[in-house]
């Protein structure tokens, strides 16, 4: 039986202000996506050419954008940053060379159904096979989540695996997006890991408090907070137009529960390819609370080529925005390799 920590009794009038003014659950919200390329064009005020490429790419890897998301993208502006992240377009379909289904050679690393093993001391689980929202540029855009989406039964071998590794140290949820699992099997999960003595640190991989803020609600904090296990959340944010008051008011209640929050972003052209950008989304990710952790470049996975940024390119960007920003603003300038032990600094 979890119990209501003290530290979730001290809210701020912001975070109470936005819980009253919540109108619809999570759940809800989740269930209501727009997923239909369609009416998303229709939502945003987009022209009725942009369909045919819409349709194509949502073929390839569906439409999904929650409301609460689609509220902070302008209308009648295809140009728009964080619309770029959510539309498909016909470009999806053209694959140069050097861009595959698995850019991270994941299924070389999965000892067990759901479980990641990769680098030394962290092992990832895939907690959900659902997110909610769909990004263009995801690297799982075509993972087998039907392969990969355990039974309860069937976690019980990942969690073996875990109890007989005595080097591993931190368990990551991730997916998908775990946040779209419900609380009672997130609750179950993390206390089985607790019960893992050499286990030391949680993380969750999520955009969920991003994309849907009223995601961070008390079912969530109270087994956050009842945990043990240090907890880590890398949130995903790539444009400084993601943050408004609702994702803030939901990292101030993260905060109150103990969670650390750093962020990891992609970097894309069209979306954050920019110095003003960056150094922006750095300012407003510390002033919400969350430090910059990572700025990736793209993995190579088919459908995204559009959005790549040449490695020159990325470098220069990082050291002007190096010249611009406090040292603990600075996101590392990252790539993953497959079989490295680690992230590459570019
Ligand atoms: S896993 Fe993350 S990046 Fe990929 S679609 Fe889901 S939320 Fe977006």
């Amino acid at each position: 039986m979890i119990t209501r920590s003290p530290r979730l009794l001290q809210r701020t009038d912001a975070v109470s202000a936005a819980s009253i003014h919540r109108t619809e659950s999570w759940q809800t919200q989740l269930s209501r996506a727009v997923r239909d390329p369609r009416e998303l064009l229709a939502r945003l005020d987009l022209d009725a050419a942009w369909l045919p490429g819409a349709d194509a790419g949502h073929d390839l890897f569906a439409v999904r954008v929650p409301e609460a998301y689609l509220r902070r993208i302008r209308l009648g502006d295809p140009a728009d940053p964080l619309l770029r992240q959510v539309l498909p377009v016909t470009a999806e379909t053209r694959t140069p060379p050097g861009f595959v289904t698995d850019p991270l050679a994941e299924a070389e690393h999965t000892p067990r159904r759901g479980l990641i093993h990769k680098y030394v001391g962290r092992v990832l689980l895939i907690t959900s096979p659902a997110c909610a929202i769909n990004c263009r540029y995801c690297f799982r855009r075509h993972f087998p989540y039907a392969e990969n989406s355990p039974s309860r039964e069937q976690w019980q071998e990942s969690l073996d695996y875990l109890r007989a590794d005595t080097t591993i140290r931190e368990a990551i949820l991730s997916g998908g997006d775990p946040l779209a699992s419900s609380d009672a099997r997130l609750a179950w999960l993390v206390e089985e890991l607790a019960a893992i003595p050499h286990l030391q640190r949680l993380r969750l991989h999520t955009r969920l408090p991003v994309v849907i803020p009223d995601r961070v609600d008390d079912a969530l904090l109270d087994w956050l907070a009842a945990t043990r296990l240090q907890t880590v959340m890398v949130l995903h944010i790539n444009h400084p137009a993601e943050i408004d008051d609702a994702v803030i008011a939901a990292c101030a209640r993260l905060k109150d529960a103990g969670v650390t929050l750093l962020n990891q972003s992609v970097l894309l052209r069209g979306v954050n390819d920019d110095v003003e950008v960056l150094a922006e989304l750095s300012e407003a990710l510390f002033a919400a609370g969350i430090l910059p952790y990572y700025l990736h470049v793209l993995d190579p996975v088919a459908g995204a080529a559009h959005f790549d940024v040449p490695d020159g390119e990325a470098r220069a960007l990082h050291r002007a925005l190096r010249d611009r920003l406090a040292g603990f603003l600075l996101p590392r300038l990252v790539r993953e390799i497959p079989g490295e032990a680690s992230k590459t600094p570019l």
